[in-house]
């Protein structure tokens, strides 16, 4: 079952469709959230309903309120839960506390290994920190997935290699390999404007999501997406799940 606990995101990055939910972090009060997850425990009796997953985009940001929210998790002890996550934002310690309250899963937005391309986008992290999270997580026996960008502006073929030897390295449980796609409103539109293609909202259909809204990229997405997820099962996980092509 899905849950939003906290809606807002301090960080920027330039793909990011944050303006929708702003850059100030919201908390609902734990007290609210509890009284939620008791609910649908209690509604969904029948499913034997116990696993969640937390669509905050700052659930594990440093905060009293994380703190104690997963202290009544871990007081409560019959449910587990995944989570989206920052590298930037992952200390041993912290892993512990999400760990004794039922954390299984962590989703971190590792998006590139290239330090160019992560300076382009904004994305405020570099792959030291992506090698830190995941094996912190590793050594928690929490599992860590990765999602990815890929046909960012000037990506290129040596970037995806470089890609796959970071995924060798950190051992992801799960990817997603997401198409860096301008959407209106995001700074990658505004910055890449002359790149992107005329098409119309009827039109993009044709494109979601296996065609890049960018015109001269220096490779076709589709079969880079493939290239990523057979190299992954192959050669990093082959028990590792690979989540269909989106967007991002
Ligand atoms: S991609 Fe994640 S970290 Fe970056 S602005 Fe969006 S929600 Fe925040």
């Amino acid at each position: 079952m899905h849950l939003i606990a906290s809606r807002g995101c301090a960080h920027q990055c330039d793909f990011c469709d944050n303006r929708m939910t702003g850059s100030t972090v919201r908390r609902r009060p734990v007290k609210h959230v509890i009284e939620e997850i008791l609910d649908l425990e209690k509604r969904f009796a029948a499913f034997d309903l116990h696993d969640f997953y937390f669509w905050d985009p700052s659930f594990l940001a440093q905060s009293p309120w994380r703190d104690d929210l997963l202290g009544e998790l871990a007081e409560l002890g019959r449910f587990t839960w995944a989570c989206d996550g920052r590298v930037d934002a992952v200390s041993g310690e912290m892993l512990s506390e999400a760990r004794k309250a039922g954390c299984h899963s962590i989703n971190f937005g590792v998006e590139t290994a290239s330090s160019r391309l992560l300076l382009d986008m904004r994305k405020g992290i570099t792959a030291n920190h992506v090698r830190e999270a995941f094996q912190l997580c590793h050594e928690e026996g929490i599992r860590p997935g990765a999602l990815l960008m890929i046909g960012w502006p000037g990506e290129t073929h040596d970037d995806v290699h470089a890609l796959k030897l970071l995924l060798k390295d950190i051992r992801p449980t799960f990817i997603n390999v997401a198409v860096a796609t301008p959407f209106p409103g995001t700074r990658l539109h505004e910055r890449y404007s002359e790149m992107i293609l005329p098409v119309s909202a009827e039109e993009y259909g044709d494109y979601f999501p296996e065609r890049s809204l960018f015109k001269s990229l220096s490779m076709d997405v589709a079969s880079v997406y493939r290239e990523l997820s057979a190299y992954y099962l192959q050669r990093v996980n082959p028990r590792g799940h690979v989540s269909p092509m989106g967007y991002c």
